[in-house]
């Protein structure tokens, strides 16, 4: 059988996760104190249900501990963020997502057996930072503090050189995952592969080094 999942707080962030679960055929509780809000995502998901997720007794008898994944996205209120995790903790939801405010709230949400902790604005912003100081990344994912991945528009200067040609991995130390184009996604690019002007290049590495690449795709240093 798939994986149930459960949203509490329907807000911009877990409305648009609960849809997207949803959209991908996933079958999604959602649950927000709030009956406008149970309103607005009535036809978006597979039930949703106005309950205040910090009473245990609501929590019970939804049967919460049946969800293989319960998202918290109960932004402001962090007493009732971290309430809400406790709850689910001892009742044994195995996995519990939480998207929190700041990194204190993040620190408690781990100590209290958050699984793991988002931060949809900072990441957000991170995103549209790096796009719009490079214009040519689409595409910004953290992997920890030093390691990332990005997608960047390959630029004119790449234009029909090799992967060995460009020697990307020892002049940047990043390694180039895929390459996608309009027609298909080369995921196990070979050195000898050519690159084009506009091609996608998914590439992954140390955030120093990246800037480095990104420096070349833009500048050409
Ligand atoms: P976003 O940025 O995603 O729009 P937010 O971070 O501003 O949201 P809030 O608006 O504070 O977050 O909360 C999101 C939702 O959580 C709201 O719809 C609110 O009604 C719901 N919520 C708050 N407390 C509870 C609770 N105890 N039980 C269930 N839902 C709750």
């Amino acid at each position: 059988m798939s994986k149930q999942f459960a949203v509490i707080g329907l807000g911009r962030f877990g409305s648009s996760v609960a849809k997207e679960l949803y959209d991908l055929h996933y079958e999604v509780m959602a649950i927000d104190i709030n009956e406008e809000r149970i309103q607005e995502n009535v036809n978006v998901v597979t039930h949703c249900v106005q309950a205040d997720s910090t009473d245990e007794t609501a929590l019970k008898a939804l049967g919460i501990r049946n969800f293989d994944v319960v998202v918290v996205a109960i932004g402001q209120n962090i007493q009732a963020s971290i309430l809400t995790t406790i709850l689910l903790k001892e009742l044994g939801v195995e996995t519990i997502v939480v998207k929190a405010q700041n990194q204190l709230h993040a620190k408690v949400l781990y100590k209290i057996g958050a699984s793991k902790v988002v931060f949809p604005e900072r990441d957000m912003g991170a995103r549209v930072a790096h796009n719009l100081v490079t214009p040519n990344i689409l595409d910004y994912i953290e992997l920890s503090d030093e390691y990332s991945i990005v997608e960047i528009i390959a630029s004119e200067k790449m234009n029909h050189k090799s992967l060995v040609e460009l020697n990307i991995r020892a002049r940047f130390g990043c390694n180039v995952m895929a390459i996608k184009n309009d027609h298909r996604i080369n995921v196990a690019p070979d050195a000898n592969d050519m690159i084009k002007t506009g091609d996608i290049l998914v590439v992954i590495g140390h955030n120093k080094d990246l800037r480095k690449f990104e420096d070349f795709v833009m500048n050409g240093k």
